[in-house]
This record gives C-alpha cells, sequence and structure tokens, in this order.
C-alpha cells in the first residue's frame, strides 16, 4: 500500500508525477521508492533501453531519442520537453547523464518543474573542485594540503607553491571529473611538463584549463560521508562507507561502516560536513568524499548526487536514502535528528559489471539465463532479467549484489554465499573476480588502501 497522499503534506513544492531522467538499476529503484510515497512515475528511455523491466512498470514512459546517451539520456530539451508532455512535476536525474549539471537543475526549475537534488548553485560550486575546496576550508572541513586558488602561470610561483607543499604532488583540473585530468609529480624535473600536460587535457576535456595543486597521499582509503539537508536549515550525516576497492578509479566494491576507524575520529568529520551543508544553503542528499591515511581525513570532493553505493547506507542506518532525498525536494523538514541516526550491523555491495573477468572489456548481449541470490540480509538492486538484451552503449553496471549482516566477518561470508547464488549466463560478468576477491586473507582483514585491487589484480597475472 502506498503511504496515503503523504506528498501533500509538502510546503510549497508540491508535485504528483515524477520523471525519472536515467536507465538501468536505479531508474527502477526511484520508481519503486516514488511508487511507495504514492507518486506517479514517468519513465524515459533511448531505443536502446525500450525493452526495459521499468519502462512498463512505469505510469507512463517516452523514448526521447536514439541509443546514444548524448542524443537521449544526455539531451536536457528531449527531457524537459517529456517532462511537459507527461504533465510530469518533478525531475529525478539518479546518478551519472546530467545529474551533476547545475545548467539542467537550473533549467528545470526554471520550467516551472521541481529538480530532486541541490540547488544548481551548490551543484556549481561542488563542479568546481577549487570552489569547493574554499568552501570546505571556511566549514572547517579537513583538506589535502594545498591552496584553494587556482594554480598561475608563471613558473616561479609554481615553483614556490609546490617546495610548500612538498614533493610528491599530484595536479588536478578544477572542472575535472571520473578520475580524468590529474596527474602524480615525483619530482622537479618533471613538475613544468606536467602542468602544461594536464592543463591541455584540461582544456580539451572539461573546457576549462583551470588547475590546482595538492599533496599527493601515498598510500590512502578511500572514505566518504553520506548527508541528507531539508530546506529548512536541518542537516545529517548517516554515517561512513569506505570504498577503496577501486580499479582505474572506479569502484567495485564498497562497505558500511569503513572497518577501523573510531568514532571519536570521524565524528568532528562529519559534524563539518553537516556544518558545510548549511552554509551553502544545501537540499538533499550528498556525499563527502575523503582520502584518509595515518588517522586523518582529507577532503578530495563532494558528490552533490545520489550515490551508485547508497545502498550500503540504507543498510546500516535503516534509513530509505531515495525516499528521505524526494521528501526534501518536496520541501518536507527532515524526519530524522541526528542523535535518531544509528549504524546497525555491517554492509558490502558488489558492483556486477558485464565485463570479461580477466581483461575487464565490456560484454555485451542477450542474458540467457539468470539465478539470483535470496535470503537474509540480501538485496538485489537490478533491471535485469533472462532474456534481457545488455546494450553496449552504457556503463556496465547491470546489478548490485548488497549484504547485511550483524558483523563484518559475517557478512563477507554472507556475500560469498550471495556471490555463489548469482548465475548470469549469455554474457560475461565480473562475477568470478569478485569471488576470488571476497576469498583474500588482506580484504578480510580490513582497511586495504586504494592501490590494492590493482595490486592484487597484477600478482594474480
Ligand atoms: P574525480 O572527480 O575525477 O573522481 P577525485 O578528486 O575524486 O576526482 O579523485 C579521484 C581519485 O584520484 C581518488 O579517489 C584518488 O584515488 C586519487 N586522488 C585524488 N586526489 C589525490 C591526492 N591528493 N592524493 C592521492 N590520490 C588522489
Amino acid at each position: 500500500m502506498p503511504e496515503p497522499s503523504e506528498h501533500s503534506l509538502a510546503t510549497g513544492r508540491r508535485f504528483d508525477t515524477v520523471l525519472i531522467a536515467n536507465r538501468g538499476e536505479i531508474a527502477a529503484r526511484i520508481q519503486r521508492a516514488c511508487r511507495e510515497l504514492g507518486l506517479k512515475t514517468v519513465a524515459i528511455c533511448s531505443e536502446a533501453d525500450r525493452q526495459a523491466p521499468y519502462i512498463n512498470t512505469a505510469d507512463s514512459f517516452l523514448c526521447i531519442g536514439p541509443s546514444i546517451a548524448g542524443k537521449s539520456y544526455l539531451n536536457p530539451d528531449a527531457i524537459l520537453l517529456a517532462a511537459r508532455l507527461t504533465g510530469a512535476g518533478a525531475i529525478h536525474p539518479g546518478y551519472g547523464f546530467l545529474s551533476e549539471n547545475a545548467a539542467f537543475a537550473d533549467a528545470v526549475e526554471k520550467a516551472g518543474l521541481i529538480f530532486i537534488g541541490p540547488p544548481a548553485s551548490s551543484i556549481a560550486i561542488m563542479g568546481d573542485k577549487i570552489a569547493a575546496k574554499r568552501a570546505m576550508m571556511a566549514a572547517g572541513v579537513p583538506c589535502v594540503p594545498g591552496p584553494d586558488t587556482a594554480l598561475p602561470d608563471d613558473p616561479a610561483s609554481v615553483e614556490r607553491i609546490t617546495f610548500e607543499i612538498g614533493y610528491p604532488v599530484i595536479v588536478k583540473a578544477a572542472g575535472g571529473g571520473g578520475g580524468r585530468g590529474m596527474r602524480v609529480v615525483a619530482k622537479a624535473e618533471q613538475l613544468h611538463e606536467a602542468i602544461a600536460l594536464t592543463r591541455e587535457e584540461a582544456r580539451k576535456a572539461f573546457g576549462s584549463p583551470s588547475l590546482y595543486m595538492e599533496k599527493f597521499l601515498q598510500h590512502p582509503r578511500h572514505i566518504e560521508i553520506q548527508v541528507i539537508c531539508d530546506d529548512h536549515g536541518n542537516a545529517v550525516w548517516l554515517g561512513h562507507r569506505d570504498c577503496s576497492m577501486q580499479r582505474r578509479h572506479q569502484k567495485v566494491v564498497e562497505e558500511a561502516p569503513a572497518p577501523g576507524i573510531a568514532p571519536e575520529i570521524i565524528q568532528p568529520v562529519g559534524m563539518a560536513c553537516v556544518e558545510a551543508c548549511r552554509q551553502i544553503g544545501y537540499r538533499g542528499v550528498g556525499t563527502f568524499e575523503f582520502l584518509y591515511e595515518v588517522g586523518a581525513f582529507y577532503f578530495i570532493e563532494m558528490n552533490t548526487r545520489l550515490q551508485v553505493e547508497h545502498p550500503v547506507t540504507e543498510m546500516t542506518s535503516g534509513v530509505d536514502i531515495v525516499r528521505a532525498q524526494i521528501k526534501a525536494a518536496e520541501g518536507q523538514v527532515l524526519e530524522l535528528t541526528q542523535d535518531g541516526v544509528t549504524c546497525d550491523g555491517h554492509s558490502f555491495e558488489c558492483r556486477i559489471n558485464a565485463e570479461d573477468p580477466d581483461t575487464f572489456l565490456p560484454s555485451a548481449g542477450v542474458i540467457t539465463r539468470l539465478a539470483l541470490p535470496e535470503g537474509p540480509g540480501i538485496r538485489v538492486d537490478t533491471h535485469i532479467h533472462a532474456g534481457y538484451k545488455v546494450s553496449p552503449y552504457y556503463d556496465s553496471l547491470i546489478a548490485k549484489l548488497i549484504v547485511h549482516a550483524p558483523t563484518r566477518a559475517q557478512a563477507m561470508a554472507r556475500m560469498c554465499e550471495a556471490l555463489a547464488g548469482t548465475e548470469i549466463e549469455g554474457i560475461a560478468t565480473n562475477i568470478p573476480f569478485l569471488r576470488a576477491l571476497f576469498e583474500d586473507h588482506a580484504f578480510a582483514r580490513g582497511e586495504t588502501d586504494i592501490h590494492y585491487l590493482e595490486q592484487w589484480l597484477k600478482l594474480r597475472r
């Protein structure tokens, strides 16, 4: 039973129909949350996604363009037109695609619709990593050593900054994203060439040559803090996640809470994140990403959207993050206070990708057989079914396997079982690789750094 017209409690930002401007597992996940809240849904799709199951379960749907994302999921005009044609009152951008595009958020609100996300101004600040760093420093969030200003052009000033930070340093594009537009500089002889190369890359890839420099941390873990805020100055953090298991800066396995971090160390960081949200007038859900090394946290960026790995925090906090996000967009007062936030047990998420487990090359095609695991503490977020055609056009994520158990060791054992019970035939997946990883002793001990997975893969070759 959906909740009886709960959204009618909204304070001026009411809507009864949500257009979900995304695809895949997250489109299905958002649709479920909307239905539970008694909201109608509009699905949009590209030509490649016409057979997706969430198309049939939406109240209405529109095919908005060709398979190429640039002409469909990344086309703001097509999405706004679809909203107008279907009478949607709000747009949920999901993750990826237009979710962190300030101009899109602005266009949605200017069209008289609600953008289910933060104000465009917050997205713009966080999209410029220098502005983000400055805002974080002002709010008392610990940052990586290095100035919160763009790298100057003149070589002598650059050398002075580098000397103050000390080698190794990392040069990063202010507008960078997706792990691109950054370069590590180990010694002085490489400095000016590295800057010139990164500047050129940044100009081409992100349309801005603006760079900044910070200390390169050699063995950090990736720890992030989930926040949720309303429009009335209330903000809480829902705990932390460890996403250090990465390959080419892409997260593969995530867990909550991050193991081995004392509450008294993370507590002030969480509170500083909440304070930063208040200072920038943030609304909805967001994630502060940190590098963590020898007991200290260093902010690297904020993601102003729902994240792929949000379920692990849902499992440990008991909070439905998508539902809370929609309610915040409606202008409702946050139901939660910081004292009410708890962390129960341990959760892992595995990203099941349609890719070769050895070469990691994407694998497209028809799923001929599918068996998904079931049982206590097991959750699968997916849009696939037997007969589903995995398209070569998009990200290779086809399912998320999430487990929850009282302890980390039990959660690991449960994930081993869940992976063993997942059978996908017709395409290649990374399941064999994930199964091997969950047998690894160092991973089982916890606290491995962001380079661990790549090193582990090299040793296996
Ligand atoms: P993007 O927006 O492209 O994801 P981030 O700033 O989040 O960029 O950095 C991506 C990854 O690059 C981090 O997860 C980390 O592995 C590495 N990285 C970034 N900054 C540093 C740093 N100062 N020291 C060490 N590694 C870094």
